[in-house]
Formats: structure tokens, sequence, C-alpha cells
């Protein structure tokens, strides 16, 4: 007999507690070779003033087992609460979220009878480091931030996830015809990657027509990568038109620990009845068995619940007069499964999990980084404004000495404004005001920008922040306003 994994579970809140006793009776009673530790997370830690949701201790039984199966929580609104999802996949190092969103026709009802999509999200950076300022009176900041590394690890876990799992095509979602940098990197890098896959095929949409293409023609689209905000979004979306949400597990992956849940949440009116479909938590977990090895349990119960889809036995969420038989609680529709394991789907297709000879997502070859020579070039100082036009602005700054620095621009909400802007174009009290080197092609110093910023702030001026301008291997490392 081999030994038992020890594995940590949270029952979470709302419908959490039902879904999850539902799962594990069903995991359980499939054979599943675990132990568990549960821990307490969620609303009601949040209200006995610990802002994050868990306690110091959970940490301890996560760090123990490197596995765990989380329902859903409540987090309440306002008061300063951190997300505990936001803070488990970053403290956790959880940087992939997998989300296959597939439909089950004719039994479950469905614009799109044939779905079969995985989403691979990017789960620790872009606008979700939560880093946010407001600037001026009228101008707030979210900081998008988007890593050679963060990146090269998500499109790699892309493909790999493609390889072992038998796909044929990895797509890549970004709007890098705007944000030419962060979305830039992360459609370059994936280019990259992509050569080191030749059997799988790759494309990339910008983000706002692949949606588009997603929401109407799923079967089109195999594995998508994705950057965190479109991958949130996106995902939910994806789910839903497999006919609920209540239907789509999720997994969280890093190099040392895992995580699995539904991507519904807690569902609070729905508590405490015996109604919730335990689906979404059930599959989760069947992707917790696949991560620990146990493939043939998890075959056994993705297979008898395919099975309890095919008979109509569903929960009130997926219930429908004509195609649904009965209408099930929670307790039931897992009793239902229970009944089933060791069957298989008549029609939907049956599910084979396989130990991966591929136990590691394979790694970058170690290559010497050689480190781009970074020069500094200028630097855009952001002004809170409200005097005047811009070119009263640009007037004002002209007299302002500028230690070998001159001003070039002005801009506004990235627009240009100064010299020769158009007078209609709407400006905020938010201002770039980019400053280079007075001697074309030269560098600029530390020195240079204190004493620019010290001379701009004796002129009266609220200087709110600067952003170095840096060359790297003679490329410029900014952005141009537009014009
Ligand atoms: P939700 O996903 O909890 O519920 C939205 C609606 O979807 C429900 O009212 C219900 O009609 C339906 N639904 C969801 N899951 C279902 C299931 N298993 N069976 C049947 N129907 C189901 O979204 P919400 O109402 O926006 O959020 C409620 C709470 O959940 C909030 O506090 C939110 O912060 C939290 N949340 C937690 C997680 C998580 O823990 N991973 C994820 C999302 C939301």
């Amino acid at each position: 007999m081999s030994k038992n994994t020890l594995i940590t579970v949270a029952y979470g809140d709302g419908i959490g507690p039902e879904i999850m006793e539902a799962t594990l009776d069903i995991i359980n009673a499939a054979g599943a070779k675990i132990d568990i530790e549960t821990i307490e997370i969620g609303e009601k830690v949040y209200l006995r003033g610990n802002d994050s949701g868990i306690e110091p201790g959970a940490w301890d039984s996560l760090r123990r087992t490197k596995v765990f199966l989380k329902a859903p929580i409540t987090t309440p609104q306002g008061g300063g609460f951190k997300s505990l999802n936001v803070t488990t996949r970053k403290t956790l190092g959880l940087y992939a979220n997998v989300r296959p969103c597939v439909s089950y026709h004719p039994y479950v009802s469905t614009k799109h009878p044939i779905m079969d999509v995985v989403i691979v999200r990017e789960n620790e950076e872009d606008l979700y480091a939560g880093i946010e300022h407001r600037q001026t009176e009228q101008v707030y900041q979210c900081l998008k931030l988007i890593s050679r590394p963060g990146t090269e690890k998500i499109v790699r876990y892309a493909f790999e996830y493609a390889v072992i799992n038998n796909r044929k095509k990895v797509s890549c979602f970004v709007k890098d015809n705007i944000m030419k940098m962060t979305d830039g990197l992360f459609h370059s890098i994936f280019d990259e990657i992509a050569k080191e896959y030749p059997q799988i095929e790759n494309e990339v949409w910008i983000v706002d027509i692949g949606a588009a293409k997603m929401a109407d023609t799923p079967e089109k689209f195999d594995v998508i990568v994705m950057e965190n905000l479109y991958g949130d979004i996106l995902s939910d979306v994806a789910a839903q038109i497999t006919g609920s949400v209540g239907l789509a597990g999720s997994a969280n992956i890093g190099e040392n620990f895992a995580m699995f849940e539904a991507i519904h949440g807690s569902a609070p009116k729905r508590a405490g009845q015996n109604l919730a479909n335990p689906s979404g938590l059930m599959l989760g977990a069947v992707m917790m068995l696949n991560h620990i090895g146990q493939v043939d349990i998890a075959s056994k119960v993705h297979n008898a619940w395919l099975k309890t889809l095919e008979e109509g036995i569903h929960t009130y969420d997926i219930f429908k007069e004509g195609v649904s038989k009965e209408k099930v609680g929670t307790k039931e529709f897992a009793k239902a499964v229970i009944a089933r394991l060791g069957e298989k789907p008549s029609t939907l297709k049956t599910v084979e999990y396989k130990k991966s000879e591929k136990k590691e997502v394979k790694k970058k070859e170690e290559k010497k980084l050689i480190k781009a020579r970074k020069d500094l070039v200028g630097v855009d100082v952001f002004l809170d404004w409200s005097n005047g036009s811009a070119d009263d602005l640009g007037e004002l700054l002209k007299k302002v000495k500028s230690d070998g620095l001159i001003l070039t621009q002005i801009s506004n909400r990235g627009e240009k404004v100064w010299p020769d802007g158009h007078p209609e174009t709407f400006c905020t009290d938010h201002w770039r005001c980019r400053y280079v080197a007075a001697n074309t092609g030269q560098r600029v110093s530390h020195t240079q920008v204190l004493s620019l910023l010290e001379k701009i702030g004796e002129s009266g001026f609220d200087f709110i922040k600067t952003e170095h301008l840096y060359n790297f291997d003679g490329v410029a490392g900014y952005s141009h306003a537009t014009s």
C-alpha cells in the first residue's frame, strides 16, 4: 500500500462547506489516498480582525503539505480587507492559474456545443501588484508590472501543459498595439518560446478581438495564455458560456506549492440550502488528484461525474426542463456521483488521465545572462498643475534653469500637448514633462535630475513623481507620447 498524501483543506464560506463536504465524500469514496489537515480561512478570520483572512498558523500547514484544496470564501466588502486569493497566490508563488472550460452538450444547455478551452492565466503580476496612487485632485494611477522571468514561466508552462495534455495549439492574447512595452514583452517572449515547441501550433490575438472570437467560436481555441487581468476576466466568460460558472475547477500551480479550487465564489444567497453545484470544486479536486499522482482515482471520479451529468441528474443551476431528468441538491448529487464510481460516460468523452513522464516543467537552458548596458538619457517629471493651458505651462517651464537638460515635450494622459499641441485636446491636472540632455546623445546624471527637481520645486511647481528614461543597449526603454 502506498502512503497517503497529506493535504490542507479549507471549507470556506457561504456554499463552501457544503460543496467541500460533497467533494471530499466523492473522492474518498473513489479511494483517494489522502490525509487531511483542516485550516480556517475567510470571513470569520477577517471579522476576528485579521485583515488577510488567514491565521498565521495556517501557513505552517500549507508549508507542510504543499497541496491546498480550498473552498470559496467571502471577502467582506470595504474595510481594507485584503483578497486572500491574491495573498495566497503571491505568498506561495502560484504563478500559473489553469482553468479548463468544457461544454457538456447535449446534457448541459449551452450555446457552444463544442468547447474545450484551457485558460492559462498568469497569476502574480500585471495590475494585480496593487500598486496604486492618487497623484492629483483628478488623476489616480495603477502600475502594470510585467517581468521577463514571470512571463517566461507562464508561457513555458502553457506550452508544457499543451505537450503533457496532448493539446494542439497555444494562443496568446495581448494588447501590444497599445502597451508596446509590457504586452510587447509578453508577445515577444511568447514568440521566442513557441519556437521551442514546433509540434504545437501557436498564434497571437489582440485581446479584444481574441475575446470576441473566443465567446463566438470557442471551438477554434485550445490552450490560451494570458496576463493576469485578461485571464481573470476571460476565464469567467469561458466558464459561463459552457453552461454554468458552477462547472469549472481551477488549479493554481507554483514551483513548490499548488492550490485547487472552483472558479466561482461563495454564493452566499445559496448557502445552507443544499442547493449548490459541487462540480467546480470537485473538478478542482480531480486536478489535485492528478497533481499528486493519483491519476486512476482522478479518472474514476471524473468519469462517474460525466455519467451523472449524462443521466440528467442536475443541480438547479444546470437543470433544464426537457433536458434534465432529476433536480437534486448538493448531497444527492454527490451520492449520485458516488453510485456511478467505476462507470464511464456513454456519449461524452471518457477521461483517462495518465501519469506524466514529464514531472517538471522544462526550464530554460541556463545561459549566462549578459546584462544590457543601461544609460540614463533623460527624465519625465510629472506635475500637478491647473493654472492654465499646455502652452502656458511650456512657457513657464522654459524659464526654469535646468542644468544641462532641456524640456522637449509635455503630454497629458499620454497625448502630446506641447509644443504644437491641438487646442481640442482635453487636459487634466496631471502633466508629464520630458527632459533630455541638452547635448544630444549625452548621458544624464542623478545630480542633474536632482538639481532640476529642486529648481522646478523652487519655481512653485508641485512635482508628484519622476520616471527615468533609460536606453538599454542604445534602445529606448520608454514610450513616446501620441500626437
Ligand atoms: P459567486 O460566484 O459566489 O456567485 C454568483 C452566482 O453564481 C450565485 O449567486 C449563484 O447564482 C451562482 N453560483 C456560483 N457558484 C455556484 C454553484 N456552485 N452552484 C450553483 N450556483 C452557483 O460570485 P459573487 O456573488 O460575485 O461573490 C460572492 C462572494 O464570493 C464574494 O464575497 C466574493 O468576494 C467571493 N469570491 C470568492 C472567490 C474564491 O474564494 N475563489 C472567487 C470569486 C468570488
